[in-house]
């Protein structure tokens, strides 16, 4: 049996990135770069008004105030968009607009409430305030210099970055290839949603709940249909989704049953298992194995267990396939506020909720069969084996939404 550790390690030796594409960038957020982005050009490009106002030189409004206004004469008028074509002059100014290009000559803004324009002189504007030289001025490259890297390779995109690239000028980016995964659920004594359940028979959950997981790591999720418990129905599903998928993820089958099926089908039809029990709980048995360039993730299929063993060794392949730097789940610290006990010998993943203050609490029973306690989790607490946090303990929430 296998450390976690050691099992993410294994998996992680031999996935590759499938690869990258030009992807645009209404679709980019959530990708992940596969080229470091050098900014082409300043930003903003040319120093500018931050304000609605007038574009003045600071020295001669040095003396203005509100009890002994100063009058310039206004020269122009440059909107935003347009460019002044002039020279503000001493004694001159120029009417601006937030986003306008400053004048030659000016190195300053007044804003609009500090000035005056007597309507039977409108040419003439009085100042009731100074400035400091470029004040109300946003200056070229203050933002971001011209070569300086805007994304990095194996970093994900999120919005606030696709908006900057988006200011840039880019219309796509390089990305990771998105990998294609079949979902594969095995199991008698499944039935799809919607179907009348006969004695025995339960709903089948965990395809929904991983393609929901793939989704939104970037992965496409391909499901395929429910898959009976005989060698014969899991070798034939299993073939299927290997033809498709670049990865098949199934659940369920991989226990020491004689039901169990999924081990055997994928070494008859050629695949190598490389190990196929991990150290923790829930989740004990999960099964990774190579079949040509292809790979299974061969989830328990208890709901509970089928998550957290895809959270903590199969997401992070999903993000290496698609070239990303960082692959461990997000932990974020918190706060007990009740102890958590794992009386057992194995390290136990409980499933917790976090609320704004960071207390953590757990999010209800933790059998592995107890369905609400994850509906209700935001997070996941690692609890080494025969150990016991005390309330009031430091602790790393690990989550995925
Ligand atoms: P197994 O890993 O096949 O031994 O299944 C463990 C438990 O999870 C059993 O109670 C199954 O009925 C249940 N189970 C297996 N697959 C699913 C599934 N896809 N959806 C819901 N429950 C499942
Ligand atoms: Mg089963």
């Amino acid at each position: 049996m296998l450390d976690l550790e050691e099992a993410q390690k294994r998996i992680l030796a031999v996935i590759q990135p499938l690869g990258s594409e030009a992807v645009p960038l209404q679709a980019a957020v959530g990708r992940i770069l596969a080229a470091r982005i050098p900014a082409p050009l300043d930003l903003p490009p040319f120093d500018n008004s931050a304000m609605d106002g007038y574009a003045v030189r600071a020295a001669d409004v040095a003396e203005a105030g509100p009890r002994k206004p100063v009058s310039l004469r206004q020269i122009g008028t440059v909107t935003a968009g347009a460019f002044f074509q002039g020279t503000v002059e001493p004694g001159t100014c120029v009417r601006i607009f937030t986003g306008s290009p400053m004048p030659a000559g000016a190195d300053a803004v007044v804003m609009q409430e500090d000035t005056r324009v007597n309507p039977a002189h409108p040419k003439e504007v009085d100042f009731l305030d100074k400035v400091d030289p470029w004040e109300n001025v946003r200056l070229k490259g203050e933002d971001v210099k011209k070569g300086t890297v805007l994304g990095e390779a194996g970093e994900i995109l999120g919005v606030g970055k696709v908006s900057l690239l988006a200011s840039s000028g880019l219309t796509e980016v390089l990305a990771g290839r998105r990998p294609v995964v079949g979902l594969l659920a095995t199991g008698s004594e499944l039935r799809e949603g919607g179907q009348t359940l006969a004695p025995g028979q339960i709903y089948e959950s965990n395809r929904v709940a991983l393609a929901a997981l793939l989704d939104r790591l970037g992965a496409v999720p391909r499901s395929f249909p429910l898959v009976k418990d005989t060698l014969h129905d899991t070798r034939s599903a299993l073939e299927t989704a290997f033809a498709e998928c670049d990865a098949v993820v199934s659940s369920g089958g991989v226990s020491v049953g004689e039901w169990d099926f999924v081990k055997k089908a994928f070494q008859e039809m050629g695949g190598e298992l490389d190990f196929w029990k991990v150290a923790i709980k829930p989740g004990k048995p999960f099964v990774f194995g190579r079949w040509r360039d292809k790979f299974l993730f061969g989830l328990p299929g208890n709901p509970v267990s089928a998550m957290v063993t895809f959270l903590l060794l199969v997401r992070p392949a999903i993000l290496r396939f698609q070239g990303a730097r960082h692959l461990a789940l997000p932990a974020h610290p918190g706060v007990l506020i009740a102890p958590i006990v794992n009386v057992g010998d194995r390290r136990h993943f409980v499933r917790v909720t976090v609320n704004g203050r960071a207390e953590v609490r757990l999010s209800g029973v933790q059998a592995s069969h107890i369905l609400s306690s994850l509906a209700e989790a935001n997070g996941l607490v690692d609890v080494p084996a025969q150990t016991t946090l005390p309330a009031g303990s430091p602790i790393q929430v690990l989550r995925w939404e």
